[in-house]
């Protein structure tokens, strides 16, 4: 066999959970473990119907990252990628497909495995990293869970001393919103004019709050 990544059952840890492993057979036909464990190690070569056999093509690559976890997709990637393989992966957030492993930034999440490791889930490049970090912390929270550029966490903390400001502008919106409401059930005929004008005033409103959150996480 030549230029083919092999996955198989490897050794588990507490007997439980087992690791896939990895290994490639090279372009000439030379065998080499690259996660290879426990009890299910391979330092020499295995014939085994059992096992999943990928070409290390592109296409290759893309169907056995579905079916590995991504933490040991990457160390596998290194590999071959020393081996003079292209390491073709995608980040999962722009779905750009990188030919580099060190265009790869960091992971997305990471959850237990319900033993004593951690797994790793989810590849992102540098700017989709830095996109989706906290400009304070730097902690990455993904793009559309920051505000301004900040996490929650770092938002609300800058955000203490015009809390009651924020909280007063807010429930102006709501009642913008029930006038409106309101209005519409008592003269039907000018209904979408008043949805209209309770839109035009929230946004000025919301607008507000934004410029209230930019001026106190300025001052962080
Ligand atoms: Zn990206
Ligand atoms: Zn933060």
């Amino acid at each position: 066999m030549k230029d083919t990544l092999i996955q198989w059952q490897g050794g588990g840890y507490d007997g439980c959970f087992w690791e896939p492993n990895t290994g490639l057979y090279d372009s000439d036909g030379v065998w080499h473990p690259i996660i290879s464990t426990g009890r299910g190690a391979r330092p020499e070569p295995v014939i085994d119907e059992e096992d999943d056999v990928y070409p290390i093509t592109k296409d290759g690559l893309k169907e056995f990252r579905d079916n590995i976890r991504d933490d040991f997709f990457l160390r596998t990637l290194q590999v071959l990628e020393q081996h003079g393989y292209t390491p073709y992966w995608e980040c999962d957030i722009c779905k750009h497909v990188f030919d580099d492993t060190s265009d790869f930034c960091n992971f997305e999440s990471y959850c237990g495995d319900g033993g004593i490791g951690v797994i790793h889930e989810g590849m992102i490049c540098y700017d989709c990293h830095s996109d989706g970090s906290c400009y304070y912390c730097g902690e990455f929270q993904g793009e559309s869970n920051l505000e301004a550029g900040f996490c929650e966490y770092c938002m609300e903390r800058a955000c203490e001393d015009v809390q009651d400001e924020i909280d007063e502008l807010e429930s102006d919106i709501e009642h913008v919103k029930r006038q409106a409401s309101e209005y519409a059930k008592v003269v039907p005929s000018c209904a979408i004019k008043g949805y209209r004008d309770a839109i035009k005033i929230s946004r000025e409103l919301k607008a507000k709050i934004y410029d209230l959150k930019l001026a106190a996480v300025e001052s962080l």
